[in-house]
């Protein structure tokens, strides 16, 4: 079961076309060879028509295509109509999209008024309560009917309004009968998708799209991977697009950090037809991110080599990490093995960074470039590893994307009987690398091209060395990092710090879950983020979630230690993992109540005042 070609050749996944809305009139073509289409969602009440029509009209300015407004009851789903209506008064044409859960009625309502409706197949007709119940196959087969029976009106509505529906699977509300049959598995969620699916072909309706989000890129790259295995697996007319997305990335440098490594990593596996950047930000903020992260994609995906090898170094579908010896990479400091993926640093940054550096600090380089004792190899090539525990890296200089160059060194290394650490780079040409083309207005190249080299500025540094470092970890490759790609020295070792920890393979601060807030979400989540961040920043390990509702379910807290969920307005349910403990608490004293939480659960500590001040890159 496959899901590209070959993982060192980059080649868009073919898919057919969904025609939304009028592309001569404002509406877009997503999939075919067309380009990526950017996407958001507002963050206001969706009965509030005139600020639904402002952020929209700010969306489009910054040029979002597809613009998503939830619809939690029939009225706010019935309002769509006044704010579409006012939007094409303003001569403002994008294709909306209407996001439903729980309710089939919303769903049918909204259906008459935008070109897309979202559902959810976690929740869709189901209750606010996620159980795990037995179920025999008969009840199985039963449950599948009832949802077939609550899902076709909408799927016939659709064929004949033209309108399109969204197959949005979410990794923390996956139905009750698939968390029996699958558990809380990427297996589970793609099943749950092609279970939607197989109503709207049973009734000849193709015009669908699917999005498998988690909050975890690890996760989130095995599901979409595997759902394309799937599709390819049941026919060649299952080529239906994807929308690509990491739910609840968060905000700042480790929201984008996350969203590149999820996006950008299946975006150079040539997957991906849309896409939305989740930040808990003014949601035009993540059009930018959005348009900086697709123009990396041909940057980091072409080079004139073609690897004549389809070999996968490994598994596409299940995160393992791959086997290395453990060595001594410097004093004191290991690597490989189960040790920790360590952050290596060039001489330049060293000699930048190291009067900085105080004994307590976890941001800190763990081994200069200079001093290692590596082999470095064109994988292009043949050659060989005399001693097994050598650190390896790829050759500044091949001619290779350095995605590519990596899965190709780990391949060949597996060819040769070798399972040698690997040092990670963000990228192969160290000078190359760190520049990039910018408009000028008074020089003498831009007389000639519009364009001069500059020094990557530090947001595309971060974007580039998310993808880069961020695929390959998710594919198990990497025993220790080195981004060179940002100029800046302690903005380059905190960037690489916080790879690592958005990657899932080091925890070196607090870790936090936030969604980005929607018009279902019954708090400020911009606000309660920086409050919450406040109080909790200084405990390292600790992963808290913070949710504007519970509809992406508990499945999203699964591996955070503390949640902070909107229960009601003005009242929140606190969590520990995937249980509610405290109800209705008055948000005044909420994020009092979770500190107590932390702190009766035994991971608190005092700040000691002295946290550590390195430079953010964004
Ligand atoms: S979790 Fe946040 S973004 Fe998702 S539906 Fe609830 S409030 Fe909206």
């Amino acid at each position: 079961m496959g899901y590209c070609d070959s993982p060192y050749l980059y080649k868009r996944r073919k898919t057919r076309e969904i025609v939304i809305g009028d592309p001569a009139h404002g509406g877009v073509i997503i999939g075919g060879n067309h380009p990526v289409v950017m996407q958001s969602m507002l963050t206001c009440d969706t009965m509030d028509t005139a600020e639904c029509v402002r952020q929209t009209l700010e969306l489009v300015a910054v040029g979002c295509q597809l613009v998503r407004i939830t619809a939690p009851t029939v009225k706010d789903a019935a309002n769509l109509q006044n704010i579409v209506r006012e939007l094409r008064v303003q001569n403002c044409l994008v294709p909306i999209v209407a996001d439903i859960h729980f309710k089939p009625e919303a769903a049918m309502e909204a259906v008459k008024w935008v070109e897309v409706v979202r559902v959810n197949p976690g929740n869709y007709a189901d209750s606010k309560k996620f159980a795990i119940k037995e179920y025999s196959d008969e009840q199985y087969s039963a449950e599948l009917k009832r949802i077939e029976e609550k899902f076709t009106p909408l799927v016939l509505e659709a064929k004949k309004l033209k309108r399109s529906i969204r197959i949005g699977t979410n990794h923390g509300s996956l139905s009750d009968r698939i968390m029996n049959r699958y558990g809380d598995t990427p297996l589970g969620m793609v099943e749950s998708a092609l279970e939607f699916a197989r109503i709207c072909r049973k009734h000849d309706f193709h015009d669908f799209k699917f999005p498998m989000k988690s909050s975890n890129p690890k996760v989130m790259i095995g599901c979409y991977r595997l759902l394309v295995a799937r599709l390819q697996q049941e026919g060649p007319d299952w080529n239906y697009p994807i929308h690509l997305g990491v739910t609840e990335a968060g905000e700042g440098e480790d929201g984008r950090i996350k969203s590149a490594i999820g996006i950008g990593s299946l975006l150079c596996d040539g997957l991906g037809d849309t896409i939305r950047v989740s930040l808990t930000e003014d949601s035009p903020r993540e059009i930018e991110v959005c348009r900086d992260l697709l123009a990396q994609i041909p940057i980091l995906t072409n080079s004139g080599f073609i690897v004549q090898n389809s070999e996968f170094p490994f598994d596409p579908f299940h995160f393992e990490k791959r086997e290395t010896p453990e060595i001594e990479l410097a004093d004191q400091v290991m690597c490989g093995g189960e040790q920790l993926i360590r952050v290596v640093v060039t001489r330049a940054t060293w000699d930048k960074v190291a009067h900085k550096i105080r004994p307590k600090d976890d941001v800190k380089p763990e081994a200069v470039y200079e001093d290692l004792n590596i082999a470095e190899i064109d994988p292009t090539g043949d050659f060989e590893i005399n001693c097994k525990t050598q650190l390896v890296t790829v050759k500044d200089g091949v001619k290779l994307p350095a995605i590519t160059a990596f899965r190709l060194l780990a391949a060949k290394l597996k060819r040769l009987g070798r399972n040698n650490p690997i040092l990670l780079k963000d990228c192969i040409n160290f000078d190359e690398c760190r520049t990039g083309f910018q408009p000028v207005s008074d020089s003498k190249e831009n007389m000639e091209t519009g364009k001069m080299p500059v020094l990557l500025e530090p947001k595309i540094a971060l974007l580039r060395a998310s993808v880069v470092i961020g695929s390959l970890l998710a594919d198990g490759i990497g025993d220790a990092i080195l981004v060179r790609g940002e100029p800046g020295a302690g903005q380059s070792l905190r960037l690489a710090y916080n790879i690592l920890q958005a990657a899932g393979c080091r925890s070196f601060k607090t870790d936090y879950v936030a969604c980005p807030s929607c018009g279902r979400t019954l708090f400020n989540l911009q606000t309660v983020t920086a409050r919450i961040k406040t109080r909790t920043e200084h405990l390292k390990g600790v992963k808290i979630a913070i949710m504007g509702c519970i509809v992406n379910g508990p499945g999203e807290m699964a591996d955070a230690d503390f949640g902070y969920v909107g229960g009601a307005p003005g009242k929140i349910n606190l969590y520990v993992g995937k249980q509610a403990i405290k109800f209705n608490i008055p948000e005044a004293e909420a994020v009092d109540r979770l500190v107590d939480l932390i702190k009766e659960h035994n991971k608190w500590v005092e700040p000691d005042g002295m946290e550590q001040k390195i430079p953010h890159p964004v």
